[in-house]
Order: C-alpha cells, then sequence, then structure tokens
C-alpha cells in the first residue's frame, strides 16, 4: 500500500515527487474502446514529477520479472492489447521500410522489446539485416552480448519499463556511434497534471503501463544519455548523437 507521506524521487531528474492519483489495477487501454474488464479491487499508486513532468507507479516498478509475468504479461494480457500479437508488429515493420527505404538494407538493426520476433522476421523478407531482443523473453541473454546496432527501435517499450535509467542505459551500449533510436510511446503533455485526477486512457496498469513520459522527461533523459532528442508525432520519437547519413532525409537538425 502506498504512502503518501513516503519520500518518493524522480527517476528521471531526481527531483521529489509526490503520488497523483490511484487506479484499480485493471484499468486497460481497451477502456478507450468501451471494454470493461470489472475492478481488482487491487489499487495503483502513480506519483508525478512536478518539474519534469514524468510519471510512475512506484510500486510496480519495484517489482521483479517473474511478478509481471504472473499478473500482467499472462494469457490475459491479449485481451488489454489484442494488437501486440501481429498487427502491431506488421504495422510497424510497414512504417520502417517507408521510412528507410532501400537505405535499410546497408544497416544493422535491433527491434528492442520486440517480443516474439515477428517485426525483426518480417523486416529481414524485405532485405534488413534485423535482430530482436526483448528482457522478458531473452533472459539467458545480456545486453553486453548482442553487440553494436545503427538503428535500434523500441515500439511501445518505454511506457512498459520499470526501470528508465536502466533502459537509457541498454540503448546507450546497443547503439553504433552515430546511430538512431526509433521508439514509440504516448507524450502524457495536456493529458497528465500535478493535482488532477488520472483520466488519461493510456495510464494503465493493466497495460504495463507504468512510466509515462513527458516531453520534458524524454529530453532529459536524452540529456543523461548524449542523445538529442526529437520527435515526429506525440507517440513517435527518435533519440540520436548525429544523424547517419541514411537518416538524413527524415531529420533535419537546427
Ligand atoms: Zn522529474
Amino acid at each position: 500500500m502506498a504512502n503518501p507521506d513516503q519520500e518518493l524521487s524522480c527517476p528521471v531528474c531526481s527531483d521529489a515527487c509526490s503520488l497523483l492519483d490511484v487506479v484499480d489495477f485493471n484499468k486497460s487501454c481497451e477502456e478507450a474502446r468501451g471494454k470493461f474488464l470489472g475492478l481488482a479491487g487491487i489499487p495503483v499508486y502513480y506519483a508525478l514529477c512536478g518539474k519534469c513532468g514524468f510519471c510512475f507507479a512506484p510500486e510496480l516498478a519495484a517489482w521483479p520479472l517473474e511478478k509481471f509475468e504472473e499478473e500482467i504479461y499472462n494469457d490475459q494480457y491479449v485481451n488489454v492489447d489484442p494488437d501486440y500479437v501481429d498487427a502491431r508488429p506488421r504495422a510497424n515493420a510497414g512504417n520502417l521500410i517507408a521510412m528507410f527505404g532501400d537505405r535499410a538494407h546497408s544497416i544493422r538493426h535491433l527491434d528492442y522489446g520486440g517480443g516474439s520476433g515477428l517485426l525483426a522476421g518480417l523486416l529481414r523478407e524485405s532485405g534488413w539485416q534485423s535482430v530482436s531482443y526483448d528482457p522478458f523473453v531473452d533472459r539467458s541473454m545480456s545486453v553486453e552480448q548482442i553487440g553494436e546496432f545503427d538503428l535500434v527501435t523500441a515500439f511501445e517499450v518505454f511506457e512498459h519499463v520499470p526501470d528508465v535509467q536502466g533502459l537509457m542505459g541498454n540503448l546507450r551500449s546497443l547503439l553504433a556511434p552515430n546511430g538512431l533510436v526509433v521508439f514509440s510511446t504516448l507524450l502524457s503533455d495536456g493529458n497528465l497534471q500535478p493535482r488532477q485526477r488520472i483520466s488519461w486512457w493510456y495510464a494503465s496498469p493493466r497495460n504495463g503501463h507504468i512510466s509515462l513520459f513527458s516531453r520534458s522527461s524524454l529530453a532529459i533523459l536524452a540529456q543523461q544519455y548524449g542523445f538529442r532528442f526529437g520527435s515526429f508525432s506525440d507517440g513517435f520519437h527518435v533519440l540520436f548523437a548525429k544523424v547517419p547519413p541514411w537518416a538524413d532525409h527524415l531529420i533535419s537538425v537546427k
């Protein structure tokens, strides 16, 4: 049970945080489509950093991987995220091919948090040098063993990660010099505010959405790891140190 007097510090900027709200564990993204699971009777608290706007669920962030598997990424997960098995990887593969075209054939690509590896497989069929790594699936593999990649994609990963500093460290070590991280997560700007109850559909514990990023929190994280940060949209972003020639049609740096 969360204690409102507990001292919380922001995992992104280290500033002091306070609790923002509590939601039922069964709150899911499918509620946006009118589907309700019924209440689990388990309270999940979210804390919000007043400085950078990062929002997180402190109790769930401390769970071991096994507990996430039992409680969230279990047989029922497909009911709250029906697109993750097939539709999303297919759509993402199509988007990446459209973005990079033949330029991607010469680069090494890693799909971080790629689950079953469908996205990487589809890209290989299109001539990409793609591999998949998922901390939940490839447990026996350490990040250091995988190598370095020119392009790292992380679709619907950031909001699921309990340790955002660990994630950034992994991305940093997986990225070749002059590489690019392309990732998706929906920005919380305008959706979460201090002293305002949570009504945002994306803040859903049952989907494993335990880390919710503002634009400012992503910019701070990027800076901490020597990256520049930019966005193609509210949900699609990029991290890089220097724009590689194979991506200069997508990113212009002022
Ligand atoms: Zn912060």
